[in-house]
């Protein structure tokens, strides 16, 4: 796996780039625009052309993806939340064109008290109007699992695989799989037969060619919890031997996996435990 971080964009894109390679990340997730709104400051065009050029001239990280604003909520039942959810995704997946980066990552949503099924149909109801409007981009639309707070779709492999059979363009999309969400919603990869197992449903449910990414994170809750908060690397209910399977499956060679841990400077910390996992 490449592994790496999500890494600040504060002051430019290319920001992200360099402070990545600093601390050694192989793969870099950044956010396009503030995560906490849905707007967005103006965006010259010439900001797009600095970060191409700043990744194409390193050879040090070799994905770089987007992770969509937390506001966003394709399963809302509120049509103006759906509505401003919809024009906030079409923003980002457009900068993260722009910007030519690899996939752009989501929360596919919670419904609330609308029916589950509703929920997905309308989360795949947008998704198909909203890559249509962007014919020729190249980035992927990564749906993530969830931790099973809350009304949250996505706790189960099951769901999201419900959503993705709902795509008119299939091959647009993809998962991310987020260690920390699964194992709070009751996937536990941290022993060699459990992680197989769940590998196995992930591969039954979706499929492995689907799964581009991912995020590594401990968790502050037990295995099932339903709740999501993130703990470093060893610092959690996982422990940093509970990554040595992801971290060491061939499959997954060349796939990046990021760090969404709370304390950005203990990131080099975290990248050292995971990479001190490989064999
Ligand atoms: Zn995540
Ligand atoms: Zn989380």
């Amino acid at each position: 796996m490449k592994i790496g971080a999500h890494m600040s964009v504060a002051g430019g894109f290319e920001n992200a780039i360099s402070s990545g390679l600093e601390i050694d990340c192989e793969a870099v997730q950044l956010f396009v625009k503030s995560n906490r709104s849905w707007t967005t400051r103006e965006v010259k065009a010439e900001e797009f052309e600095t970060f191409k050029k700043a990744r194409a001239a390193q050879s040090g990280i070799s994905s770089i993806f987007c992770h969509g604003t937390y506001l966003v909520n394709l399963a809302a039942e509120d049509k103006e939340v759906l509505a401003k959810s919809i024009t906030c995704f079409e923003l980002e997946f457009g900068m993260s064109t722009s910007l030519g980066l690899d996939y752009l990552v989501f929360h596919p949503g919670a419904p609330k008290k609308m029916d589950v099924g509703k929920g997905i149909s309308q989360i795949a109801k947008s998704l198909n109007a909203i890559v249509k409007k962007f014919p020729k981009s190249n980035v992927k639309i990564l749906l993530e699992n969830c931790a099973g707070q809350g009304s949250t779709i996505g706790r189960k492999f099951s769901e999201l695989a419900q959503v993705l059979e709902k795509l008119e363009e299939p091959k647009r999309f993809g998962i991310c799989f987020d260690t920390c969400h699964a194992y709070c919603a009751g996937y536990d990869i941290t022993t060699e037969a459990t992680y197989a197992k769940v590998m196995k449903d992930v591969e039954n449910e979706i499929g492995l060619d689907r799964l581009y990414a991912f995020h590594l994170n401990d968790s502050e809750y037990e295995l099932g919890a339903n709740r999501d908060r993130h703990a470093h690397i060893g610092e959690g209910k996982m422990g940093t031997k509970g990554f040595t399977w992801l971290i060491n499956d061939d499959r997954f060679k060349n796939h990046p996996g990021t760090l969404e841990t709370p304390d950005t400077e203990k990131f080099p910390q975290d990248l050292k435990r995971l990479k001190g996992l490989r064999r």
